[in-house]
Order: structure tokens, then C-alpha cells, then sequence
């Protein structure tokens, strides 16, 4: 479980989070939706711990971690651009955060074989980021983010460059995937459709704050304000 105790954030003089209370459960997948600039990649980064809250605490499991190194946070980032090492095979690509950690030949082997299999990567271990397809290479830069089995996964529009066909079969791969580790996530994006699919729990953010917090069918149904309503119900 992710706690956000009074988050703020300022930039210099400009409130961008004025104080937000939110949980995210475990094993959950909460989506933080809103317009460009309301302030998800910020509040992403905050439990991420790559910025610093200008005030509040983030807890997650119960532990305060503003103190705590994003290396330590037992949280994978899967960002947009998920780069893999184009001289490496998806084998030593997989390998490459366990082998950073010191794991033994026979560990690395073994986990880079279970996360191979489970998000069916084994016929092409052997191959370059160059001869798979945008679709199978963003399975295994999720597979090297998942390798060192974290707490947490923060998506930031992680789909968000891909062209529509794409786009919806990766988000059937995610929603798949989420599916079957129940690992807890939030995944931060514009887009309603993926919030729908994805989201057990929907945050619709205007402006730094809270509008509301419900199921995709709760804030279908029941929209606390226009707000939420033009933004849940509008398809675009
Ligand atoms: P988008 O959907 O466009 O990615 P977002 O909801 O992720 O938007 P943030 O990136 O969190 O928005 O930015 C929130 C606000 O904070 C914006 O007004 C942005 O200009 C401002 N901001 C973000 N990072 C910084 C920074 N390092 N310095 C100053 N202002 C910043
Ligand atoms: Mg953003």
C-alpha cells in the first residue's frame, strides 16, 4: 500500500500540489488521471522519490520513504521511453539489473527464465532489441523492470508514443500482466479509455487537487462534478 499524507509540491513560487491525501492499495492498479499539467508525472515522481515534496509524507507498506534512495524504494519505472541496450541480447537485457545486484550466474539464469516464460519472451532471448517488434520490445523492458520482483510499478503514459494498434494491444498486455502478479500500480495518463480498461481505482486530478476517487463504473456513474463528468464521460 502507497499512503500520500499532505503532499505538496512547489517549483520556486508556483503551488503545483497544494496537499493531497490519497491511498493506493495493494495489488491494486490506481490511475491518476487529468489534463497536461495537473500535476501526474509530479506526484509520480514523488513516490518514485526522483522529487522531493515540498511538504507531506509518502509511506509505502506503512514505512515513511521521503528519506529513502529511489534505488531503494522497491519501486520499477516504466516511462514511455523504455530504451533497451541495443548491443545486448533480450537475454543479457533481462540479466542486466540482476547482474548490477551481484546475483550469481545461476540466479540471474533462473529469474530471467521465469520472467521469460511468464510474459512469454522464451523463444526470443536470444534475439537484439532490433529484430523484435515496438510490441515485444516494450514486454521486455517491463520484463527488466520487473526482474528484481518490486513492490510497486509507476507507469508514466507508458503507451503514449505508440501508434493506435498498438497502443491497445499492449494495454490488453498490461492489464494481462497486472493480472497475474497483482503487483500494486499506478499508472498516470490523459487518456480515459486506458483508464477504464486498466483502473481499479481512478484519482481525477484538476489542477494539483483531487476532484475524485472511485471505480471506473463510480465515476461513470455518479461524477462528483462537470469536471469529472466531461472528463470520464466524453469520448474522444
Ligand atoms: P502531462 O500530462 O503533460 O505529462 P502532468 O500532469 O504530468 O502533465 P507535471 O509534469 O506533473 O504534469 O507538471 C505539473 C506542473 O508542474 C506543470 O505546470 C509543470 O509546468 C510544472 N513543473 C513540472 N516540473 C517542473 C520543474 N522541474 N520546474 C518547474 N515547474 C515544473
Ligand atoms: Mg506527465
Amino acid at each position: 500500500e502507497i499512503q500520500l499524507q499532505s503532499i505538496s509540491k512547489r517549483f520556486g513560487d508556483v503551488e503545483v500540489i497544494p496537499g493531497i491525501d490519497l491511498t493506493m492499495p495493494d495489488g491494486q492498479v490506481t490511475v491518476l488521471l487529468g489534463p497536461s499539467g495537473c500535476g501526474k508525472s509530479t506526484l509520480l515522481r514523488m513516490i518514485a522519490g526522483l522529487e522531493t515534496p515540498s511538504g507531506g509524507e509518502v509511506l509505502v507498506g506503512g514505512r515513511v520513504v521521503n528519506d529513502v534512495p529511489p534505488a531503494e524504494r522497491g519501486c520499477a519505472l516504466v516511462f514511455q521511453n523504455y530504451a533497451l541496450y541495443p548491443h545486448k541480447t533480450v537475454r543479457q537485457n533481462l540479466a542486466f539489473p540482476l547482474r548490477m545486484a551481484k546475483a550469481t550466474a545461476a540466479e540471474q539464469e533462473r529469474s530471467v527464465d521465469e520472467i521469460a516464460h511468464k510474459l512469454e519472451l522464451t523463444p526470443l532471448l536470444e534475439r537484439y532489441p532490433r529484430q523484435l517488434s515496438g510490441g515485444q520490445r516494450q514486454r521486455v523492458a517491463m520484463g527488466r523492470a520487473m526482474i528484481r520482483k518490486p513492490e510497486v510499478f509507476l507507469y508514466d503514459e507508458p503507451l503514449s508514443n505508440l501508434d493506435l494498434e498498438l497502443r491497445v494491444k499492449l494495454r490488453l498486455e498490461i492489464a494481462r500482466m497486472q493480472r497475474t502478479l497483482k503487483a500494486t500500480a499506478v499508472y498516470v495518463t490523459h487518456d480515459q479509455t486506458e483508464a477504464m480498461t486498466l483502473a481499479d481505482q481512478i484519482v481525477v486530478l484538476r489542477k494539483g487537487r483531487i476532484e475524485q476517487v472511485g471505480s471506473p463504473l463510480t465515476l461513470y456513474r455518479s461524477p462528483a462534478n462537470l469536471f469529472v463528468a466531461g472528463f470520464i464521460g466524453t469520448p474522444r
